[in-house]
């Protein structure tokens, strides 16, 4: 396929922060996603208590889900606003601090700690700060990744996970000439290169 016609495609933080203003946010699933309900034995391999990374997570409910099963969610977005409707929606309570590590972000953590997420870039992170993970849920992640940090995204994602981690990543197959994305069409080729 050829996909070349989205490879030089950049959608800035600030194109983001504007589409949560506007309510431009098509991508959210309010009832979650189909697919980790059919992939989680996958995901959980019969263990307990996981550590669960959410790359770009906006307010994916799927954090509420694995959070209320025991596990410990991380997630990482740019846009403040997802992350308060994230709690807010939930009437979840939780608090707000710096991130020493990172100028100017901020981590907001629910009151029963177990849910953390951090308002920064994605690439602001490391398992210096973040520690390292279980289990990732990669939807609308990879996919809204420029196609040209896909690289850097992978090589961080493979640093933040465990020898022994699941990682399940969903990606849309459509005809990249016929739209601009995100999300991206990520063919199965490169994710094979990608993450090995
Ligand atoms: N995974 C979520 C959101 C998908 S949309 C879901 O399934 O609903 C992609 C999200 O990534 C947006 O909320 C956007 O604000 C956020 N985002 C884009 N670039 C980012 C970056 N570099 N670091 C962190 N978050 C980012």
């Amino acid at each position: 396929s050829d996909v070349g016609s989205q490879k030089e495609r950049v959608v800035t933080e600030e194109e983001w922060l504007q589409k949560w203003e506007m309510g431009n946010i098509g991508f959210h699933k309010e009832q979650g996603h189909p697919l980790l309900q059919k992939y989680l034995d996958v995901l959980l391999n019969g263990r307990s208590g996981l550590r669960i990374f959410f790359p770009l997570c906006g307010k994916a409910v799927e954090m509420k889900w694995l959070a209320d099963m025991g596990h410990s969610v991380v997630g990482v977005e740019v846009s403040e606003q997802a992350v308060k409707e994230f709690f807010s929606e939930h009437s979840l309570p939780y608090c707000e601090e710096p991130v020493p590590e990172i100028s100017g972000a901020k981590m907001f953590q629910s009151t029963s700690g177990n849910i953390s997420l951090y308002c920064c870039s994605i690439y602001d992170l490391s398992s210096s700060i973040v520690g390292k993970f279980d289990g990732v849920w990669d939807r609308g992640a990879l996919v809204a990744v420029n196609p040209r940090d896909r690289q850097r995204y992978a090589s961080l994602m493979i640093n933040l996970v465990e020898k022994n981690s699941s990682y399940l990543l969903v990606t849309v197959s459509y005809d990249p000439n016929k739209h601009k994305g995100p999300p991206f069409y990520v063919p199965e080729s490169e994710i094979k290169s990608l993450f090995g």
